[in-house]
């Protein structure tokens, strides 16, 4: 190697000495973006938003969005066509959403497996969800569908006033006609529902009242 072939090799040395020192700093975390106030933040939920225009409602829990897709309202489920308040459901649906501005936030699961999207719906300048306010009209029961469950306690708490209130479908007393009711971690069933064999922990309840108020949803199958 010639002097001329040292000294570019020397400097090529000291560039990449240079190089090393000042970017492995950088990508070192420094203390700061290891402190507490970044890892102890709370995942922010519901976790993430789009917005959308509804253009039609479908039902009480479902409308069709300037996307072109479905939106199904979470944590909620109306009665369905034909099933007392299913008509009334739908028309405050409209009411409330129909050509309207929606903010959309999602949970866990943003899509069911018919394609629709999945979500709580906000109106323009709404701080609260079209979810909870059918529910605390009684048009809508709270309705957990695991793991979507990012309103739960808001959702739980509106059909707490509707109830209290006899709002919508409150205002029929459902007699309890069966001995006792089974529940899941989130329904309740008839002692003869084919689902309850399934159950993995049942809680027995003596009255309906009672299973509604420790947070379980009539089952959509035996109608309890
Ligand atoms: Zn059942």
């Amino acid at each position: 190697m010639n002097r001329s072939g040292i000294v570019a090799l020397t400097l090529s040395v000291a560039a990449l000495v240079v190089a090393l020192f000042i970017v492995r700093p950088k990508t070192w975390p420094s203390t700061d973006e290891v402190s507490p106030a970044n890892t102890s933040q709370a995942a922010p939920v519901p976790r993430s938003s789009f917005e959308a225009v509804a253009t039609r409602v479908v039902d009480g829990d479902t409308v069709r969005l300037s996307d072109g897709r479905e939106l199904r309202y979470i944590g909620i489920d109306c009665a369905e066509k034909g099933e007392p308040y299913a008509e009334e459901a739908k028309a405050r649906n409209r009411t409330l959403v129909e050509g309207k501005h929606l903010r959309i936030e999602t949970d866990e699961e943003t899509t069911d497996r018919y394609g629709r999207v999945l979500g709580y719906a906000y109106v323009e300048g709404s701080k609260k969800s079209v979810n909870e306010m059918l529910v605390e009209d009684g048009l809508a029961l709270y309705f957990l569908v695991p793991p979507n469950k990012a309103l739960a306690a808001q959702l739980f708490a509106a059909q707490g006033r509707a109830r209290e209130r006899h709002r919508g479908t409150w205002s029929q007393k459902v007699p309890n006609v069966e001995p006792y009711y089974v529940g899941s971690s989130d329904r309740f069933h008839r002692p003869n529902c084919t689902h309850v064999k399934d159950i993995q922990h049942p809680t027995q309840f003596p009255t309906r009242e009672a299973a509604l108020d420790a947070g379980r949803s009539p089952c959509r199958t035996c109608k309890p």
